[in-house]
């Protein structure tokens, strides 16, 4: 499998470079040159693995330079770090409704699916290479990546991790966590700003070629752990292939039936990897991108235009407090016809005015449907669901509930349908406390409240975090954020 640019298709990559450039050299993002096609057989050798190994098999038909074997050790290997058995079980709610929880690992947040994997391939990667410089992760984050990266990356060999977060823009235990990292290579810092202007800084860095130059002097290449690195989205297209499959093996549904997956959505990786598998194959009827006030999403699928100049809301739900919606690009891509004409020109448009109108009819009427949840909808979806279901959900997902419940009233799809579950609901404490009507906004008191509310018990790594010290202090300007990294690589 080669990989090209979604700005440039003339030059072919293998997945080990594209890993570890992260980010192509003209400003696009990194695509398989074609998708591998789900055929019965495979489906059926799938249906008997475990998720480790479903992962690795669906990890090798993308990442072929590494061996089925090779990538088994770093499934096994990365997913040791979750609880439970199954690091993504299919939890039943209803009949015909079932959620896909993706946040049993070490950081709560489905964040860690994918970033336990990918210092394993990077570290992979530069091994098939022959490369032997060190490695500088640099990660722009809206609270959940960041954490999961500095997990992911620590004490790493040849690997340092520098992580950026909205300093005023992200919950108290996402702060937290963060600022409590400890690790011989990790670096934290907030920004002033939002999430936008965050990843904005970041993405200009990986393209200032005097710190290029600079970190070249001292011995490091930059890559990413952004869901714009290719790495970061492979292993997320093994859960909803397993999903299906734990469905069929559950008598939930019979081998070929479509099913509905519902994502709440910012960066758009996540459905974006749900998207890579219904390419492959896996019979999808519609996925259904669920956004919160942060809407911009909402009304390109709607209208087909995108347009960030528009207010910046925060909500209950930070991590999909985002306007610029990366991994949109590959999406474009695709709808394109794989026309890297049309998105050199698109996002040309989108740099100078902030946006770009693209063609509807490419976009809609297809598998996609789209649609947003305000606040009042996220609290009554999380009360709702745990008054009749007994299920506790947190402000991410809700919003993907509220905007199924939506989809659901308006239409009479009875298709069997899956609400990607993305966070720990302890993860954001004060605010499903609220929607339970307690009004708690100590993070400490919230969890144990939150504990006492439900039954349900607080996941350690968020209960310890009270006893850690804050070792991460530094705060900058975004304009300064390139200064910033040189100064924590010098002074390591
Ligand atoms: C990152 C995140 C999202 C959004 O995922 P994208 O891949 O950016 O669309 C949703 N929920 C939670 C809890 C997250 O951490």
């Amino acid at each position: 499998m080669k990989y090209v640019s979604t700005r440039n298709t003339s030059r072919e990559y293998s997945a080990s470079e594209a890993i570890l450039k992260g980010i192509s050299d003209d400003g696009g993002l990194f695509v398989p040159s074609s998708f591998p096609n789900l055929d019965g057989v495979l489906f059926d050798s799938l249906l008997r693995m475990d998720y480790q190994e479903r992962a690795a098999k669906i990890l090798s038909l993308y990442l072929d330079d590494f061996t089925f074997e090779e990538l088994l050790d770093i499934t096994n290997a990365a997913y040791s770090h979750f609880e439970g058995d199954d690091p993504c079980p299919v939890v039943k709610i209803e009949d015909s409704l079932y959620m896909l929880e993706l946040w049993h690992g070490p950081t709560c947040a489905f964040k860690d699916m994918a970033l336990t994997v990918l210092p394993h391939l990077i570290v992979g990667a530069k091994r098939k290479l022959g490369l032997n410089e060190k490695t500088l992760v640099l990660v722009a984050t809206s609270g959940d990546t960041g954490k999961a990266a500095l997990e992911g990356f620590k004490d790493v060999d040849g690997t340092e991790v520098i992580v950026f977060y909205p300093s005023k823009g992200v919950s108290e235990v996402q702060r937290l966590q963060m600022v409590t990292q400890e690790g011989g290579n990790v670096h934290v810092a907030g920004i002033r700003g939002n999430f936008d202007d965050a990843q904005t800084a970041v993405k200009k860095v990986f393209n200032d070629r005097d710190i290029i130059d600079e970190l070249a002097s001292l011995g490091y290449k930059m890559s990413s752990a952004n869901s714009i690195n290719w790495g970061r989205l492979a292993p997320q297209i093994a859960y909803y292939i397993s999903a299906y499959c734990d469905l069929v093996n559950g008598g939930e549904i019979a081998f070929g039936d479509k099913v509905n997956f519902v994502v709440p959505t910012g960066n758009f990786g996540n459905v974006l990897a749900g998207y890579y598998a219904y390419r492959m194959g896996l019979p999808v009827n519609k996925l259904i991108i669920a956004s919160n006030s942060n809407n911009v999403l909402t009304d390109f699928f709607n209208t087909g235009v995108y347009d960030i100049n528009r207010i910046f809301y925060k909500t209950s739900s930070p991590s999909m407090d985002i306007l610029v919606s990366s991994n949109l690009e590959r999406l474009v891509f695709e709808a394109s016809g794989r026309d890297d004409a049309t998105v050199r020109k698109l996002y040309s448009d989108c740099a100078r005015e902030g946006k770009f109108t693209f063609d509807t009819d490419k976009i809609r009427g297809g598998v996609f449907e789209a649609g947003w949840a305000d606040e009042d909808d996220v609290m009554g979806a999380i009360d709702t669901f745990f008054d009749l279901d007994d299920y506790v959900m947190d402000t991410h997902t809700a919003v993907a509930a509220s905007v199924y419940n939506d989809y659901s009233c308006e239409t009479d799809d009875d298709t069997p349908t899956v609400i990607v579950s993305t966070a720990n609901p302890f993860k954001f404490a004060p605010s499903v406390l609220n929607a339970l009507g307690i009004h708690e906004k100590n993070a400490f008191k919230a969890l144990a409240k939150l504990q006492t509310v439900t039954a349900l018990d607080c996941p350690e790594s968020l209960a310890t975090l009270i006893d850690k010290e804050e070792i991460h202090s530094t705060v900058v300007d975004s304009a300064l954020v390139g200064a910033a990294v040189i100064n924590f690589v010098k002074n390591k």
